[in-house]
């Protein structure tokens, strides 16, 4: 089989430090405001992780805090905290936060294999749900990724799609991370995001917005170094129509988690679909940890000893490929 017929996933579990957040996007329901925020203590994470034994990646993915502000200084210490702890639990913590100073994005590069921020993306229809969000400024958003250039992090952005932004924009987005990637060559991949309403029910993409995201799909293809991911979220896609995101260019999947803590009305798969679903079209699936294997040289000696470590349990012997009733 061709290399370019493997599409990866993460087996993963989400962690959320705090939902409290400083910044209002207009599209979240995520967030509290940081008063009402009740902060995860270590047990209950631990509790947690011991729930999805078998997730490697355990993603962090907290509200935010003000620059500055007083319960920064805490913040920070659960985030690294909740890193340790994932360490100590054989996993790798992959961090996003929103915006770091360089001193703290440091001091969890050296715990985290790889971390992330969506550039969300540009234009107006950005500005308008972005505007009681500081940390959504597309100026702060690109400084944080040549940050992460700068400190040699592996990282994960993307950009959310469907939010009323045009497809030149898209293209101007697709531009920017290319330029990133061909002086930095730290993006390990980008997510497409279909944005989701919210509500009891998940309400599937119509053929335009499908058709919409397979040309820009195509287009990051043609845009982005060959060596970035192109990853979507397989819950926010219609299932049977998944191979056609994978022939525009789509090869990760992502972390998959039992829920998504940020899309909770639009289920997962599992990976036992996926695989039957790919098996059919000729694709194979294979589970990755949150660090792509072409980006480990990156890391810290120890750091790196441990995900040769854990890749090794993740992949175990070569399987031969699975036979599906299609
Ligand atoms: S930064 Fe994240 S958590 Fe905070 S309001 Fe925006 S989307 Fe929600």
């Amino acid at each position: 089989m061709a290399p370019g017929r493997l599409i990866t996933w993460s087996p993963s579990v989400t962690l959320v430090p705090s939902r409290g957040c400083f910044n209002a996007c207009g599209y979240c329901s995520f967030r509290l405001p940081l008063h009402q925020a009740i902060p995860l203590e270590p047990p209950e994470a631990l509790a947690q992780l011991q729930r999805r034994p078998q997730a490697l990646e355990v993603l962090l993915l907290s509200g935010e805090v003000a620059p500055g502000s007083p319960e920064r200084r805490p913040w920070l210490g659960r985030l690294l905290a909740l890193s340790r702890l994932a360490l100590a639990q054989g996993r790798l913590p992959h961090t996003n936060a929103g915006p770091l100073s360089p001193r703290e994005m440091a001091a969890l590069a050296r715990l985290n294999p790889s971390m992330g921020l969506m550039l969300e993306g540009l234009g107006p229809a950005y500005d308008r749900l972005h505007r009681r969000a500081p940390s959504k400024d597309l100026s702060v958003r690109l400084g944080q990724l040549q940050q992460a250039g700068r400190l040699g992090v592996p990282f994960t952005t993307g950009l959310l799609l469907g939010v009323g932004e045009t497809q030149a924009e898209r293209r101007q987005a697709l531009e920017l991370l290319a330029q990133l990637q061909r002086r930095w060559g730290h993006l390990q991949e980008v997510i497409l995001q279909p944005w989701r309403p919210d509500g009891e029910q998940g309400r599937p993409l119509d053929r335009q917005e499908r058709a919409d995201l397979l040309a820009t799909i195509a287009l990051a293809r043609r845009l982005l170094p060959p060596e970035v991911h192109l990853q979507m979220p397989p819950n926010l896609w219609p299932l049977e129509a998944l191979p056609e995101a994978l022939e525009a260019g789509i090869d990760d999947l992502g972390g998959i988690d039992g829920t998504d803590v940020i899309n909770p009305a639009y289920p997962q798969p599992t990976p036992q679909q996926l695989e039957r679903l790919l098996g059919c079209h000729g694709w194979r699936l294979r589970p990755r940890l949150c660090v792509h294997r072409a980006w480990w040289p990156w890391l810290p000696p120890g750091l790196r000893q441990r995900v040769q470590r854990l890749a090794v349990a993740l992949e175990g012997p070569a399987a031969s490929p699975a036979h599906h009733a299609c």
